[in-house]
C-alpha cells in the first residue's frame, strides 16, 4: 500500500512520545472501510518524506491514521439495522465506528470494490443519508522503516544517523 498520503505530521503525547498523524487521502481511499479492507489484506505501509524528523521517533511511536469519513455523526438513525454488531458491545444506533459497515455507500449487490477485490457491507438504514466527520480510526505501531536507496549514499547516511536514536528496525531498499 505504498500510496502517498495527504501529509504526515507529528504530535507529542503527554508522556513526551512523538506519534505520526497521517491523513489517508480520499482520492485513493474514498471510504474508511476501503483503506481498512486493504490494510487487512495487504498490511499497512505509509510514505513519509525523506527530510522527515526521524530523530523524534522512539520505539513507542505509533501511526495514527485519520480519514475524513471515519465516523458517522447521525449514528442514531442506524438503530434500525438488525445485523449491527460491535466487538466492544455497542448497540445499533450508538456512536460506534462499526456504523460504517451500514453507512458506507455500496454497489447494487451490497459490496464495494477495492484494488485487491470486493468486500461486503451490512444492511442499510432505509432513507437515511449518512453524515460523516474526520476521525482517528486506526492506531498502529511503527514496526520498521524502509529507506529508499538514494543515488547519493550520503543522503541515506544522514537519514540513518537521525534514526539511530529511534531504535526502530530500518531496511534499505531500492525504489
Ligand atoms: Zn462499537
Amino acid at each position: 500500500m505504498g500510496v502517498p498520503s495527504i501529509g504526515v505530521r507529528t504530535f507529542p503525547d503527554l508522556d513526551g512520545v512523538t506519534h505520526l498523524v497521517d491523513v489517508v487521502g480520499q482520492d485513493a481511499y474514498p471510504e474508511t472501510l476501503d483503506f481498512l479492507t486493504e490494510a487487512l489484506r495487504l498490511g499497512i505501509s505509509r510514505k513519509i518524506p525523506g527530510d522527515f524528523a526521524f530523530d523524534e521517533l522512539t520505539p513507542q511511536s505509533t501511526v495514527r491514521l485519520i480519514h475524513a469519513r471515519a465516523l458517522v455523526t447521525n449514528h442514531a438513525h442506524f438503530s434500525v439495522c438488525p445485523d449491527f454488531s460491535c466487538p466492544v458491545g455497542h448497540q445499533a444506533g450508538e456512536a460506534c465506528f462499526h456504523t460504517l459497515h451500514h453507512a458506507t455507500p455500496r454497489d447494487e449487490d451490497g459490496t464495494r470494490t477495492t484494488p485487491s477485490g470486493r468486500y461486503p457491507l451490512r444492511s442499510e438504514a432505509p432513507g437515511v443519508t449518512p453524515q460523516y466527520t474526520m476521525a482517528n480510526f486506526l492506531t498502529v505501531p511503527v514496526s520498521h522503516l524502509v529507506l529508499v536507496r538514494h543515488p547519493d549514499p550520503a543522503v541515506n547516511q544522514r537519514q540513518l544517523e537521525r534514526l539511530r536514536h529511534a531504535r526502530i528496525p530500518v531496511v534499505l531498499a531500492d525504489a
